[in-house]
């Protein structure tokens, strides 16, 4: 498809794409073959696309920042392929239990003060146990307490457990799909895709907010991505934060060899679910020290407009506020104001 095949509507609230109408509103009913076609368009169009609908929902100079925290590292029963948390894998790394609230607070404090509008809490649990879930509350009421949103991404969740984390304050709860529901099975075993939309369903009717995505370069298919992204723009409501990561490769994990994704394949990834999730927060999580300034600089021109800031992401390295910083200055970026929702 050429450039001329993208027409501005009759209204400015629509454009189609060959036989694929993209509007401002978030949708539900996207089919596979839509998001293939989406995926398929030539580079240039696609972006503009991208591009019209973030500016439908955002200031496309502004970038959400959050600050992940691991408050529990290793031991994880689960055996995720890709994580050097899980205990089935030799990978090094230094497990530790529950942090101290004390500890938590403090991190959560210099977060703020660098910048971070959103604190988020990681675990590395099959799921919690109640007397995990009360010492975790207590961390989510001290982070809010200082004045910023919360996070928390503790595995799956038992029933009542939802609701006592949003009892606590909690805004978002992540979990993440990881891969396509076909591809699934060749990442996890330990617990099935949906256990995974069931602890979605719970965080929904808890009433706090969803933090979902996937990890791009697992050895997945094109199909694959477009299955995933698919999976996640067809929820019965989009996820508030969708996370798009890279695999890091960790030596002692199953997937230390794994292939890695283009960079130009992880910007059209970011392309296609700015179309599909409009109102959403698109992430560049795991895997952003790998990618040059070019490289994130057209991911945000694809409709990215979040990211996580800090040396550590859980056990693996992010680029140092400082990069993050310039970086920000050199592409004229704006820290988007907590609460600072979708415009539209
Ligand atoms: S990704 Fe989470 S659930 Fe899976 S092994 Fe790592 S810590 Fe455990």
């Amino acid at each position: 498809m050429s450039t001329e095949a993208i027409e501005l509507g009759p209204s400015p609230a629509r454009l189609t794409l060959g036989h694929v109408t993209v509007g401002a509103c978030a949708r539900h009913d996207w089919t596979i073959e839509q998001v293939r076609v989406l995926f398929e368009l030539p580079f240039n169009d696609l972006l503009y696309a991208a591009q019209w609908v973030h500016r439908q929902h955002f200031d496309p100079n502004e970038v959400q920042i959050s600050t992940l925290l691991s408050v529990k590292t290793g031991a994880c029963p689960e055996d995720c392929a890709y994580c050097p948390q899980s205990i089935r894998y030799e990978t090094g790394i230094e497990s530790h239990e529950l942090l101290a609230l004390d500890a938590v607070t403090e991190a959560a404090r210099n977060a703020r003060d660098a910048g971070a509008t959103r604190f988020c809490l990681g675990a590395a649990y099959r799921g919690p146990k109640p007397k995990q879930l009360e010492q975790i509350a207590a961390m989510i009421r001290a982070v809010k307490a200082l004045g910023l949103e919360t996070c928390a991404t503790l595995g799956m969740l038992k029933d009542g457990q939802a609701e006592a984390l949003a009892d606590a304050g909690l805004d978002y709860y992540n979990h993440n799909l990881d891969a396509s529901r076909e591809f699934y099975p060749q990442i996890i075993s330990t617990r099935s895709y949906d256990d995974r939309l069931d602890t979605l369903s719970k965080v929904r009717a808890a009433g706090m907010k969803v933090c979902c995505g996937g990890i791009l370069g697992m050895g997945e298919t094109r199909d694959n991505r477009v299955e995933l992204l698919h999976e996640l723009a067809t929820l019965p409501a989009h996820p508030e934060s969708v996370p798009v990561n890279q695999l890091i490769p960790v030596p002692g994990t199953p997937l230390e060899g794994a292939g890695g994704v283009d960079g130009l394949e992880f910007a059209r990834t970011v392309a296609v679910a700015r179309i599909l999730m409009p109102r959403s927060h698109v992430r560049l999580s795991a895997g952003r020290t790998e990618f040059s300034d070019a490289l994130q600089a057209l991911c945000f021109a694809a409709g990215a407009n979040s990211i996580f800031y800090g040396e550590k992401l859980l056990t693996a390295d992010n680029p140092d506020s400082d990069a993050d910083q310039a970086l920000f200055s050199r592409l004229g970026l704006r820290r988007e104001e907590r609460d600072r929702g979708p415009g539209v």
